[in-house]
C-alpha cells in the first residue's frame, strides 16, 4: 500500500471583539478542509506546514501555537492504489485575513467555529476543529 504523509494547520484570525474565525479552503475536488500538503524531503512536518500555508493562502506571517497538534488518518483511492495517507495539524494565528488561492483550490471561507464545524467535509477535520477550539478556550481565549 502506498503511504502519504501531509501536514497542515488550522489557521485563525481574531477580531477586535475577540471573535475567532477559521480558514477553510475548498479544494478543486469538492471537499472543504484545511491549508495541507504533503512533505517534502528534508522538511519536518512544522516547516512543511509553513509552506503549504503560504503556497495555499498567500499568508507569510502565522504564529504557530506549541502544544497542539492534530492527527488524522484516512485511506483514499488514487487511479488503482489504496493510499494511505497521515496528516498532522498544527494550530496557526494569522493576523491577516487577506487570502490569495492557490490553483489547488476553488474557494476559501472564513468562518466562525459553529459554520466551520457544519462546512468541512470530513467527520476527521471536524474533530481537529473541536480540538482546536478546545485548545484556544483552554488557553489563549481565556
Ligand atoms: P494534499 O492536500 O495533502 O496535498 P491532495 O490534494 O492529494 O493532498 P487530499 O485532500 O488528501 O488531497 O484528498 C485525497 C482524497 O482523500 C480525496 O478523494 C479526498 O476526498 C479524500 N480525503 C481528504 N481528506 C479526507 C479525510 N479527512 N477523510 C477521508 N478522506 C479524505
Amino acid at each position: 500500500m502506498m503511504e502519504e504523509r501531509s501536514a497542515g494547520a488550522v489557521i485563525f484570525s481574531v477580531d477586535s471583539s475577540m471573535n475567532v474565525n477559521f480558514l477553510l479552503l475548498q479544494h478543486s475536488a469538492g471537499h472543504w478542509d484545511f491549508a495541507k500538503g504533503n512533505i517534502e524531503h528534508g522538511e519536518n512536518e512544522s516547516q512543511a506546514a509553513f509552506r503549504e500555508i503560504r503556497e495555499e493562502t498567500g499568508i507569510e506571517t502565522v504564529h504557530f501555537f506549541e502544544g497542539f497538534s492534530g492527527k488524522v488518518e484516512y485511506y483514499y483511492r488514487r487511479e488503482r492504489n489504496l493510499v494511505h495517507k497521515e496528516v498532522v495539524f498544527f494550530l496557526a494565528k494569522s493576523d491577516s485575513q487577506k487570502v490569495i488561492l492557490s490553483n489547488e483550490h476553488i474557494g476559501y471561507s472564513w468562518c466562525d467555529f459553529d459554520n466551520s464545524l457544519a462546512k468541512l467535509t470530513y467527520k476527521s477535520a471536524k474533530e481537529v476543529l473541536m480540538q482546536a477550539q478546545n485548545f484556544l478556550k483552554s488557553t489563549y481565549l481565556k
